[in-house]
């Protein structure tokens, strides 16, 4: 089984998906951390993560211990992932390894393009949003848990940048796949998105 986990950047899709994954027993899988993966790689080189060779060649030579780097999480992180992102090649590059992991075992993979591209079949596709506003709260409140400084309009217009590359982007830009079902979080806590999701997906795949 397949479950294709969409949507914008802190809309609430990443604990979803791992919360789904756990209740159903299937491997998840947060593909935002390959991007992020090749975007640290560049920045070690000292290139520009924009520099379609140097990405390519960093999504090329991934290996796991890129993925458990501690570096992977903050604003320049955030940034030099969604610039490798937008660059063919570096998605090419990283769409077996994603195809590969969902396919002994079933999966749950959250990411921008799970539902229209990585698994254009899958079995339940999920799109979930929430407002930039509510989206804002949360990550700004998940970066001073990590004990780093920032301000609410710096966490904004950086979503908001983000968000807007990702959806204008042309290689597999960030939109809900035609038979995806759009699922709001805006109004909810991680507790309550996480049972309505789960009734969700179950009344999606009653018939497995
Ligand atoms: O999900 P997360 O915020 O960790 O993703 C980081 C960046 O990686 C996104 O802003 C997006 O540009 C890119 N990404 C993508 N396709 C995916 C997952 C992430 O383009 N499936």
């Amino acid at each position: 089984m397949i479950i294709a986990i969409d949507g914008p950047a802190a809309a609430g899709k990443g604990t979803l998906a791992r919360r789904i994954a756990a209740a159903l027993g299937l491997p998840y899988l947060d593909t935002g951390l390959l991007y992020r993966a090749v975007g640290r790689r560049v920045l070690d080189t000292g290139a520009d993560p924009a520099d379609v060779e140097a990405a390519t060649a960093a999504a090329r030579s991934l290996t796991e211990a890129d993925f458990q780097r501690s570096d992977l999480r903050g604003p320049e992180a955030d940034k030099a992932a969604s610039q490798v992102a937008s660059i063919p090649a570096v998605r090419a590059a990283l769409l077996d390894y994603q195809r590969h992991y969902g396919a002994t075992k079933g999966a749950v993979l959250d990411g921008r393009d799970i539902g229209t591209i990585v698994f254009p079949h899958a079995d339940v596709k999920l799109f979930v949003t929430a407002s930039l506003e509510a989206r804002t709260q949360r990550r700004h409140a998940e970066i001073l848990g990590r004990g780093e400084a920032t301000s609410i309009d710096a966490v904004r217009a950086d979503l908001a940048a983000r968000d807007e590359a990702d959806r204008t982007r042309a290689a597999a830009p960030l939109k809900p796949a035609h038979d995806a079902t759009l699922f709001d979080t805006s109004e909810m806590d991680a507790d309550m998105a996480f049972a309505k999701a789960l009734l969700l997906v179950k009344s999606k795949t009653s018939s497995f």
